[in-house]
């Protein structure tokens, strides 16, 4: 079965249709970006995706169970598009950051045990931040913390990995290496990537489905196109 299986959605908020008839399947293994200019709906979609509201028509399946009935949040992991905000005065470190993606599970700690030391470890050397482990955030580039926030989303082991348009804080000249990056998680850790993004631009070769919401972009070069 797919991983997130969308069949025919709609989803109204009280005046304004957010999404009509939307269908898309997420398969293990895919690196599928959904584009759409402002206001089509993406981030509706999401919120959808990762259980938050439920929509006004329609089913959605994940890993194969009536989204009412799923009970393993933790295989869905998210990045959400204001996380780079929440540092700024807060001189967290990385590995504090990274370690609070472990709380849902092991609880709160007051020494990080051992062995979550270890998938601390782990998920930055995943996104290629092992070295920045004791550094403050507020010492990294946009582009470095967007990757410590994807470590602390890995960091849960999630099988499905979602992200909201993660490139937006990213200085330009680091956005290609920020995709090989995703690449890796994609093709090496098996991490199955769903990536929303209003800037057909930054859609790069690394992508193996396009889903567009609205039908007036025409996205050229990818095979895998859906158009919803
Ligand atoms: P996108 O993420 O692509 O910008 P959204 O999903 O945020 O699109 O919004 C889709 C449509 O729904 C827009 O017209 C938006 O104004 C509207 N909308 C989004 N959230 C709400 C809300 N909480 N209440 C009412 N309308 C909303
Ligand atoms: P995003 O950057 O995620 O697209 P926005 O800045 O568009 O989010 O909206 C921020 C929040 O406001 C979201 O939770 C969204 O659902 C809500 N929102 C967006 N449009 C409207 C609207 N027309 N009426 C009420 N809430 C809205």
């Amino acid at each position: 079965a797919p991983l997130i299986d969308i069949d025919n959605i709609s989803f109204e908020y009280e005046q304004t249709k957010a999404l009509e008839n939307i269908s898309l399947a997420v398969e293990e293994g895919d690196f599928l970006a959904i584009l759409g200019p402002n206001g089509s709906g993406k981030s509706t979609l999401l919120k959808i995706m990762l259980g938050l509201i439920k929509p006004t028509k329609g089913e959605i399946r994940l890993f194969g169970v009536d989204a009412k009935n799923f009970k393993k949040r933790e295989w869905i992991g998210y990045v959400s598009q204001k996380s780079n905000s929440f540092n700024s005065g807060f001189p967290a470190t990385v590995e504090e950051v990274v370690a609070g993606g472990l709380v849902k599970k092991t609880g709160l700690f007051r020494r990080l045990p051992k062995t979550a030391k270890a998938n601390v470890k782990e998920a930055l050397e995943a996104v290629g931040m092992e070295a920045f482990l004791d550094n403050r955030m507020n010492e990294l580039s946009g582009g470095q913390q967007q990757r410590v926030f994807i470590a602390r989303a890995l960091v849960a082991q999630p099988k499905v990995l979602i992200l909201d348009e993660p490139t937006v804080g990213i200085d330009h000249r680091n956005v290609q290496s920020f995709y090989n990056m995703l690449a890796s998680l994609n093709r090496d850790k098996d991490i199955t990537l769903v990536l929303v993004t209003h800037d057909v631009d930054t859609v790069t070769d690394r992508i193996t489905h396009v889903a567009c919401l609205n039908q007036t972009i025409h996205f050229h070069g990818f095979k895998n196109q859906l158009h919803t």
